[in-house]
């Protein structure tokens, strides 16, 4: 059977390339999910330019019918969650209920864009000048550039798309190389809802060609990126030097604080939960899991345990519970990292090994080392992979002051059931977002979504929110 063709949509046209690249399914290598069009420079300029000559109609788009597009794609997702859930399951490797999940996701997040579209409000104020009325009101920032990660294929994409064309603004879409197929349904997705030529726009290719132009091109007047931090500062640097807004969200190293007086079963199925499923793959993942000494013993047992019952393998099989590690680079990275802990003197207490299953895939048993310290490496870099780290702490303060030893800030959580220590660690947290006696991973859409220090920049994501940084305010003042 010919493997199909996936192009490049650019000014309204599906346009194929010189290159292609192939797309591989992680749970068996040897099945090809399609071969993607590989944008070259001069279609990701042509790109530029049709999103930068689609701005002045589609800013001026009327509301409803912008709304009813939004709303036709959300309707579509939703009704196919399970066809496309099989096709990110197949590209990426995360499990299929986790996969169908995220396009259920990806769904929502359009349907709530479509209502933010007819609540664009404004604000009016008496001017302290006699006879004068001041109007603040938002308008589209212009030409977006996005940018975005592998681990989720259809919900990233969803969640800076469906703000940028609600609020009036354009788009120059270029997804992680790895996963194509899931950004390739969904722009075809919004094409047939009803979106004029040249409002969104498809480049799929290398970050260094195509990634490369949409950060340096002055036609861009934003780029929104997700992804790793080396990346995330280099594109800051030059989207800044132009003058650009960009917003970042990139990696963590999220604790998960374990009190003494915590329910033992929460705590676990939070550690489990928030550090392996969707194969570790998550930046909210729970990587250190930092545990006091009255329930360390027991919480470290019962881990050991509830490992030993996980199921590794074919994402698309039933009754998997974490799929392979997305390809062969990250899977080397995990098992650097799990080499790197065991000569660092933390003990690895489970898993950590490639696992061979019924087709050639990146299986990675799930790795929990124990008597780790937040000065080590595993516990410092983000690894994104199936491997957490339990850390002793001596109390909940000592707890907590780990907990804010790293240069990284997006979500921390703990496992308690003193109200009191709740309260002061959803304090005192240095974190965009807190969770208390719930995994670090999974966010609802329609709250703000990221985090503090090196984890994000620039204006946060997802719900109202997201207006700061897909449009920008005028003040008008009248003198009527
Ligand atoms: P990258 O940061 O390298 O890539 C993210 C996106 O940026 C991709 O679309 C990538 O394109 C693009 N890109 C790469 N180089 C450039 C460039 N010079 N200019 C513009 N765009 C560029 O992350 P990876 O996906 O390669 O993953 C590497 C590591 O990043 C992971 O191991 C993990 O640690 C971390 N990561 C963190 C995520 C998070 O949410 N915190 C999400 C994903 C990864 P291309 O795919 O073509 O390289």
């Amino acid at each position: 059977m010919r493997t199909q063709l996936f192009k490049n949509y650019i000014g309204g046209q599906w346009v194929s390339a010189e290159s292609v690249s192939t797309n591989r399914n992680p749970s068996n290598i040897n099945d090809i999910v399609g071969e993607f069009s590989q944008a070259d420079l001069g279609q990701t300029k042509a790109a530029i330019q049709a999103a930068r000559d689609a701005f002045p109609a589609w800013a001026m788009f009327p509301m409803q019918e912008r709304s009813n597009i939004l709303a036709r794609a959300s309707a579509e997702i939703l009704a196919r969650k399970d066809e496309l859930g099989q096709l990110l399951a197949r590209e990426e490797g995360k499990t299929l209920p986790e996969a169908i999940g995220e396009v259920a996701r990806a769904g929502q997040i359009f349907g709530f864009f479509a209502g933010e579209v007819l609540r664009m409000a404004g604000e009016k104020l008496p001017s302290v000048r006699a006879g004068v009325d001041v109007e603040i009101t938002r308008e589209p920032l212009g030409v977006i550039g996005i940018i975005t990660p592998w681990n989720f294929p259809i919900a990233i994409p969803a969640w800076k798309i469906a703000p940028a064309l609600a609020y009036g603004n354009t788009v120059v879409f270029k997804p992680a190389e790895l996963v194509p197929a899931s950004a390739w349904a969904l722009v075809d997705i919004l094409v047939r809802a009803g979106l004029p030529a040249g409002v969104l726009n498809l480049v799929m290719g290398r970050g260094s060609v195509v990634g490369e132009e949409i950060v340096t091109s002055r036609e861009v007047d934003g780029v929104s990126f997700t992804g790793s931090v080396a990346t995330g500062q280099s594109i800051a640097a030059k989207v800044v030097a132009r003058m650009g807004k960009v917003q970042l969200e990139m990696g963590g190293k999220n604790p998960l604080v374990i009190t003494d007086d915590a329910d033992l079963d929460v705590a676990v199925e939070c550690a489990i939960q928030g550090s392996y499923f969707s194969t570790g793959q998550r930046c909210t993942a729970s990587s250190r899991l930092i545990v006091t000494p009255g329930i360390h013993d027991r919480f470290v047992q019962a881990m050991q345990a509830r490992l030993s019952a996980v199921k590794v393998g074919d994402a698309l099989a039933t009754g998997t519970d974490i799929g392979p590690v997305v390809d062969q680079n990250q899977l080397e990275t995990d098992l650097s990292y799990i080499n790197i802990g065991v000569e660092e003197g933390a003990r690895l207490l489970h898993g950590g090994e490639r696992l061979q299953r019924q087709h050639d895939g990146f299986y990675l048993s799930p790795a929990l080392f124990v008597d780790a310290d937040n000065t080590m490496r595993i516990a410092r870099e983000e690894i994104f992979g199936p491997v957490a780290a339990v850390i002793r702490a001596n109390d909940y303060e000592h707890a907590l002051e780990l907990a804010n030893d790293t240069q990284f800030g997006l979500c921390a959580g703990i496992v308690t059931t003193s109200l009191k220590l709740a309260t002061h660690f959803k304090r005192h947290a240095q974190a965009g977002m807190v969770m208390v006696n719930l995994a670090t991973a999974g966010v609802d859409y329609h709250v703000p979504f990221g985090g503090r220090k090196g984890s994000s920049y620039g204006p946060r994501e997802q719900g109202r929110y997201a207006a700061e940084f897909y449009t920008t305010v005028k003040t008008a003042y009248v003198n009527a």
